[in-house]
Formats: structure tokens, C-alpha cells, sequence
């Protein structure tokens, strides 16, 4: 069998690493933004399909018996294209993605918005000095902030400017809380705006947020399409795979 794993995620890399141990053959498909990328073992194809016609003619040629999508609970037009084409071709799809944010019980302001825009408009009304952690491609809905300190956290540089009042810290998880406690105190951050990309990497920040008393706004995620199962760890998705040989 071969197995497509949509990556671009910690958990498509350990997924990656369990079905090369159990002897299957599985490629590792990367959309190719990142450049600084860890690389997953095994198989990689990386660069955009060409929509759902370009990935279900992808499954067909390369006779894919089963595909997981184990890319970012954000990566919506991808998780989308993955539905269509699988259904379309009649290939199982299994999503995997990490478990959500959940308000820490001693967080006294915790706002869940829909989008980016809401996430602004919220932390406009509750602090001055913000740590964005939405990820670079949330960047432009942020960038007319240029009255007020913003700490912009990222992985690599976003593609537009941003303006002179903000800090740009390169850096990627884990974060711990010890750390995230001395950044957000040092910088005098009274406001954390991210999204709910989940897991426990980049989860320090909120416990901070909450010892600090600093609210937070958390964009919630993009619903997963109907009907496609979902588990929350390569674990799971690596015995899902196993129980289809
Ligand atoms: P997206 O908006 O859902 O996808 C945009 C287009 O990029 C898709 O239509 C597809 O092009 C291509 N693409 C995306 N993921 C791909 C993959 N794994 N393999 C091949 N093509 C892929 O995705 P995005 O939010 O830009 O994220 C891009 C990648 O970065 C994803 O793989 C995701 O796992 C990773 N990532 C995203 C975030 C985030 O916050 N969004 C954070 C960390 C990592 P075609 O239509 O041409 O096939």
C-alpha cells in the first residue's frame, strides 16, 4: 500500500516516522512555504497539487490506497481539496489534527473570536502592547497597528512590512512557560492575540497569559469538512493506516 500524508505539521512528521517502522510505504506531501522546514523521514513531494482536479488525478496516478491529513488545523483550502479528491476517487482520508485550546481554568479574560478581523477588534478594546502569535500569514490583518508596541512573533519573515512600533522575534517552539513568563513580563505584553493551532508546543504562552492576568484572544479553527474521521495523534493515525492492510 502507499499512503499520502499532507504534512507540514510536527504530527505528520512523527506519522512519518511510525509508518516507516512498520514497513509502510508512505510519501510526505509539503505545500513548500517554509524553507527553514524539518524535513520528515522518508518520501517527500513538495509544491501545491493544482486544486482538487490536480490532487485526485495525483491519488489516481500514483495509485494511493489511503490518504491522512495531517496538515495545520488552519490549512483549510488543503484539508477542503483532500475531502473532494478522496471522495471523488473513493480513497479513505483520515484527518489528523492536534487537539484545541482550552481556556485555563485560572485565565480571568479569554475571548474566542471567528477570524482574524474579530481577533483585532477584540484586543483593540483590551491592551496596547500586544504579542501576536497568529503565525506570518495572519500578519496583514494586523498592520495598521502602527500606534501601539506589538511583539510579532514568527517562524520566518511575513511577506508584508511591518510598521516601525513592532518587534519581530524569530523563533520556533517549544516554548516554556519560565521563558514565555519572562518575555511576555519583560515586554510588558497586556494582551495575547494567537489562534487555536492546538497542541502543546506553543500552549506556554496562554499559562503565562493567565499567570500575568493578560487576556487572551484566540481565533477559533476552521471547521473540518463532514463526514472525514478524525483522530488527534500519529499515534492514532498510524493505526488507522495499519488496519487497512
Ligand atoms: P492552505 O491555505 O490550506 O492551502 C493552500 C494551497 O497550498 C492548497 O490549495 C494547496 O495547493 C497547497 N498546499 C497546502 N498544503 C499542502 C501540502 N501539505 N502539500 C501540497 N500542497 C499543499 O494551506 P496554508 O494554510 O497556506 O498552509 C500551507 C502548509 O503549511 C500546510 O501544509 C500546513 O500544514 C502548513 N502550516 C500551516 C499553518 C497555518 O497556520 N495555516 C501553520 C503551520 C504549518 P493546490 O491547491 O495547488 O494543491
Amino acid at each position: 500500500m502507499t499512503v499520502l500524508v499532507l504534512g507540514g505539521t510536527g504530527e505528520s512528521r512523527q506519522l512519518a516516522e511510525l509508518l516507516a517502522q512498520a514497513g509502510v510505504s508512505a510519501v510526505t506531501s509539503l505545500a513548500g512555504v517554509v524553507r527553514t522546514r524539518e524535513l520528515p523521514v522518508g518520501e517527500v513531494r513538495t509544491g501545491g497539487f493544482g486544486g482538487v482536479a490536480g490532487l485526485a488525478g495525483y491519488l489516481n496516478a500514483e495509485s494511493v490506497s489511503a490518504v491522512v491529513d495531517a496538515t495545520h488545523p488552519f490549512a483549510a483550502r488543503i484539508t477542503a481539496h483532500a475531502a473532494a479528491a478522496c471522495a471523488q476517487t473513493g480513497t479513505p482520508l483520515l484527518r489528523l489534527s492536534r487537539p484545541g485550546w482550552r481556556r485555563r481554568p485560572d485565565s480571568s479574560d479569554w475571548h474566542w473570536v471567528t477570524d482574524l478581523a474579530a481577533a483585532r477588534r477584540a484586543a483593540e478594546g483590551l491592551g496596547r502592547r500586544v504579542f501576536l502569535s497568529t503565525g506570518r500569514q495572519g500578519v496583514p490583518a494586523f498592520t495598521d497597528w502602527d500606534d501601539r508596541y506589538v511583539l510579532l512573533r514568527v517562524v520566518e519573515d511575513p511577506e508584508v512590512a511591518v510598521p516601525e512600533t513592532w518587534e519581530v522575534l524569530y523563533a520556533r517552539g517549544p516554548f516554556d512557560f519560565a521563558d514565555e513568563l519572562e518575555l511576555m513580563r519583560d515586554r510588558r505584553i497586556d494582551v495575547l492575540v494567537t489562534k487555536d493551532s492546538g497542541g502543546g508546543h506553543t500552549a506556554a504562552k496562554l499559562d503565562a497569559a493567565a499567570e500575568l492576568g493578560v487576556p487572551v484572544v484566540v481565533v477559533a479553527r476552521p471547521p473540518d469538512p463532514a463526514g472525514v474521521e478524525r483522530v488527534d495523534s500519529a499515534e492514532a493515525a498510524a493505526e488507522w493506516v495499519l488496519s487497512l492492510r
